[in-house]
């Protein structure tokens, strides 16, 4: 066997011997309450389109007739000559609705937050990181080549120590909701920490955008803060805006500068225009139906008001995300696999995606559930957690 071969072997076999195999389900239905896979239909508790946009008809509609007028692909990068209308008519309303001077497309929230960090930072630097944020802001910290630390989850003092030893420009980046536990960061108090420091504070919203807020603007809505306490906002499409890619709002200066140097952004591909299009249509539903973020926040309630009644260990969230923590991964999957089952889709997340001894079921909500579906959910938690 030659030297490759043998040693991607051995990975995948460390990974089953581990209890960490990980495999895919192959969807053959759009997002929704429900999905089919190979050929059975479950509830679905486990996507992030939280206000169910990624199949609204209208979403869909634009989707469709983009395609008819610009084509499929974009063709080249945005500076070459991938960049059309649709693009740039999706950074001004993303620039206007997050109060930005202005906006920028990436194709995926990875490569924005690993674009942003890598042109903002240089060797001499300092990037300040929560330990459970995603990957993305993790992976573009290191490449950034800036002095890396992270600080304890959530925590401004363990932040304010770290930053009083920084050097050069100091950035700190956090997840305004955090992927894996649903909690919020605690923005204000990070922000003032930050401009005690005379830090710059990047924010990526992934999963707040579109959720929290009164406008449904994020976690920056929620958390009252203006533009300048958090002069990077990063944020995804993929998720409640139900298409995909993602955008960076800032200053003139900021988007400017990415467009100038962004590696992520100058050598790929466009998205395709009418995902771009698409994702203007969910962006304006999004503005004129509030409805869904608040039928979304009434089964969040729904849940954990059921979860408190039947003592399950749901995890401190007022997100759309609502993990259950289970601790031990083999038990983590055997719980996942016991709900698809019964028809109930929900991941099993384990390490290295979270820290060791800590594997949750990461149940999600959104706007697309009935009242009647959470109940069910109960009902087969409670049951599957007590065998
Ligand atoms: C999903 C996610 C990303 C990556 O976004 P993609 O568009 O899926 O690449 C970045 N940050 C957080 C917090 C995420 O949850």
């Amino acid at each position: 066997m030659d030297a490759l071969t043998a040693r991607l072997q051995e990975q995948v076999e460390q990974r089953r011997q581990a209890g960490l195999y990980r495999s895919r389900s192959t969807l053959e239905s759009p997002q929704g309450a429900q999905v089919r896979v190979a050929g059975q239909t479950y509830l679905n508790f486990c996507s992030n389109d939280y206000l169910g946009l990624a199949a609204h008809p209208r979403v869909v509609a634009r989707l469709q007739q983009a395609a008819q007028r610009y084509g499929v692909g974009s063709g080249a990068s945005h500076l070459v000559c991938g960049h059309s209308a649709p693009h740039h008519e999706l950074e001004e309303a993303l620039a206007e609705f997050t109060g930005r001077d202005r906006a920028l497309l990436y194709s995926s929230g990875y490569m924005a937050n690993v674009g942003v960090l890598t042109t903002l930072l240089r060797r001499g630097d300092s990037v300040f990181e929560d330990r459970l944020n995603h990957a993305s802001l993790l992976d573009g910290g290191l490449a950034s080549g800036a002095k890396f630390a992270r600080f304890t989850h959530n925590s401004a003092a363990d932040l304010a120590r770290r930053l009083a030893r920084g050097t050069g420009l100091r950035l700190v980046a956090v997840d305004g909701v955090f992927s894996m536990d649903g909690d919020e960061a605690p923005l204000a108090e990070l922000a003032a920490t930050c401009a005690a420091h005379e830090a710059c504070l990047m924010v990526d919203d992934a999963h707040g955008f579109g959720v929290l807020g009164e406008r449904g603007a994020g976690s920056l809505e929620q958390a009252g803060l203006a533009a300048d306490q958090a002069p990077v906002l990063m944020a995804t499409l993929g998720k409640a805006l139900g298409t995909a890619g993602a955008f960076v709002a800032g200053s003139d200066v900021l988007v400017e500068a990415l467009i100038q140097a962004s590696r992520n952004y100058i050598y790929t591909t466009a998205l395709p225009p009418a995902v771009a299009a698409a994702t203007l249509e969910s962006l304006r539903l999004l503005q004129e139906e509030s409805w869904r973020r608040d039928h979304l926040h009434t089964l969040i309630k729904r849940f954990r008001e059921g979860a408190r009644q039947l003592e399950l260990p749901v995890m401190e969230s007022r997100s759309a995300i609502q993990p259950l923590l289970v601790n031990d991964a083999d038990k983590a999957m055997e719980l996942s696999r016991a709900l698809a089952g019964r028809g109930l889709l929900i991941s099993a997340i384990r390490p290295p995606t979270v820290p060791a001894n800590t594997s949750r079921l990461r149940i999600t909500l959104t706007a697309a559930h009935s009242e009647q579906q959470i109940d069910t959910l109960l009902d087969h938690l409670a049951d599957c957690w007590r065998r």
